[in-house]
Formats: structure tokens, sequence, C-alpha cells
């Protein structure tokens, strides 16, 4: 269990060559001395790090304000994460949790992506999106800050990054105990969640999910694994398991029909299947895949499938007046 979630920033290690480096390194009992009273952590160098560390390394750490390390009593590993913009320290534990019965069986396929962080399609054919606009927001807002700090290293602009780091964070443990409260109403024992990883790796040509070059945010695969991982410490809590499935083709097929080519439109963020007539938001239909992958029973029985029904998915914003998601309609600010 990941229970705390501290800012540090441990000098030098980077893998060679890597200009973003990912790793995690893991430090087992015996490689770390926590002192909660402190609240400092101790970390030795193990063999593989030798060139990059030096004997230890002294990490102040500061936890989330619910989290408090000193009446956790056994400490089993200490990781060092790279989140993207800057070093976290994991502290894991076993800590006994109460865990609730599933709120039932039904599923729901959730698509992660840029112009939607996430496109949900629930079993009984009604959808969800959540779009980026709060992080997008966010992004410019730092970026220009950034900018008109003289020296980007300075202190100025580290706490600036250490901020807008510190507002992605909340953004997704917001969406992913929203995700999940909407789960528990809908009946959901299941979250069907596109695994990215098997996208950048089989089909690195699929122009679909090219991150880098779809819209201006710098938001990286690992904050998708990132998220799914929140996601899922918070579904196993109220019973509800995740499942990672693979992505491929679940953009590119009909997911009334299940015909799949490459000339299925996809026009201002709609697809169009030529087969069956089926209009559907491009992510909802990616999502609804996503979910059939499970589940593979279509989302409605029977009735006119061309009349749009994936079309219209409700639209829920960050709202930053309250800090919690709320339909589009609802949110002013
Ligand atoms: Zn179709």
């Amino acid at each position: 269990r990941q229970n705390g979630e501290t800012k540090a920033n441990p000098p030098g290690y980077r893998k060679h060559g890597d200009e973003h480096p990912r790793s995690t390194v893991t430090f087992k009992s015996a490689g770390f001395k926590l002192d909660t009273q402190y609240d400092r952590v101790r970390l030795s160098k193990g063999s593989n790090l030798k060139e990059y560390w030096s004997d230890f390394v002294l990490c102040k750490y500061r936890t989330r304000p619910d989290v408090d390390l000193s009446t956790v009593e056994n400490v089993q590993q200490v990781k060092v994460v790279w989140t993207g913009d800057e070093w976290e320290l994991h502290f894991v534990c076993k800590v006994e949790i109460d865990v609730s019965e599933a709120p039932g069986e039904k599923t729901v396929g959730v698509d992660l992506g840029i112009n939607n962080f996430a496109a949900l399609a629930y079993e009984d054919g009604h959808s969800e999106l959540y779009p980026l606009n709060c992080l997008k927001q966010d992004d410019y807002y730092f970026s220009k800050r950034i900018a008109r700090c003289d020296d980007s290293d300075s202190e100025q602009a580290t706490r600036l990054n250490q901020k807008k780091s510190a507002r992605r964070t909340h953004y997704f443990h917001t969406l992913s105990k929203h995700i999940v409260k909407r789960c528990v109403e809908e009946d959901v024992g299941t979250i069907v969640v596109g695994d990215l990883s098997g996208i950048r790796e089989d089909d690195e040509n699929d122009e679909s999910k090219d991150w880098g070059r779809r819209g201006n945010l710098d938001l990286h695969s690992w904050a998708f694994d990132r998220f799914t991982k929140l996601l899922t410490y918070k579904a196993e809590m109220e019973g509800i398991t995740v499942e990672e499935v693979s992505e491929r083709d679940t953009s590119k097929s009909c997911s009334c029909c299940g015909r799949k080519r490459d000339a299925n439109r996809v026009e201002r963020g709609l697809y169009v299947c030529d087969e069956c007539g089926t209009v559907a938001n491009a992510d909802v239909n990616g999502a609804e895949n996503i979910r059939q992958k499970v589940s593979p029973s279509p989302a409605t029985d029977g009735g006119d499938r061309s009349n749009g029904w994936l079309a219209q998915p409700s639209t829920f914003l960050f709202d930053k007046e309250t800090g919690a998601f709320a339909p589009q309609e609802r949110v002013t600010s």
C-alpha cells in the first residue's frame, strides 16, 4: 500500500543518457532508516548506485495532511519515484483496511487520453466525459509565470514547478475519487481501463495516441500510469476491481457492429461507422470497446443504433470553487 507521498529531491540520480528518467529506486528494510520524529529518512546506497549516491542520502519529507507516518508500525519499503516533475518518496507499509462489498456486477470502460482525460462508457449505454479544462488552464498559467522567471533553475521557478505538480496530483486524486463514487452509484463491480503501455510498444505508428503532438499539454504516459494506480487503489477500497486490457484496435473499431477499418471516419471528435451508421463520440466509442473486452455484451440490446446515443455523453468539469467535479452546466468557475 502506498500510504504516504512526500516531496523530496535526492541529488544526482539519473540513468545514463536518459533525459526523462522514469525509474523507481526501491530501498528494502535494510536500506533505509526512518526517523518519524524529525520527518527524515536515511537511504543507504545500493551496489548498483555507487556512482551516483554518496554513502547515504538524508531526505527530509513532508507527508500529505491525512497521513501520519509515526502511527504506521511497519514501513517495509521506501520507493523513490520520479513523477515526471519531481521526486517523490513512497513509504510502503501493510495496513488493515475495511474493503467494502462490490457495489454491483456491472462494468464500465475507461479510455484515457489527451483531449478528454477520461471517457467512461457504462454498461447501460450512458457515457461521461472528463475534459482537461482545469489542467490546461493551470498549465498555461504556470508556464507563463515560469517563463517570466529570469533563471529556470531559480528558487522561484522551482517553487512554481512544485506548485504545478501539486495541482496535478490534486486533480488526479479528485478525479479518481469522483469516478469511483460514480461507479458505486452505478452498481459497477469492474472498471476496465485501457493499458496504454501496449500501444506505446506495439502500435507506434498509430497516430490516434500520439502523445507528443496532440494538444499542447506536456502530459506524458507516466501521468496515465499514475492515474490508473490511484484509481485502482481507491476502487479496491470500495470492492471494485480494476482490469487493464490492451487498447489495440479500440479506437478503430465500431463498438456497435464491431466493424474494424481504418477508413471509419473520426471527425470533430465523432466516430462515424459506414457499416451500421453509428455516430459516437470517438473517446466514448473507444471506452465502450475497452469495456467490451471484459464484458462482450453490447451496451444496449436491440433498438436503433443509429440514433447517436454514444454521441451525447454527459460532461463533467472540475469546479475550482468547490474543488470537485460537477456536470458541465453547473460549473461556473
Ligand atoms: Zn458499426
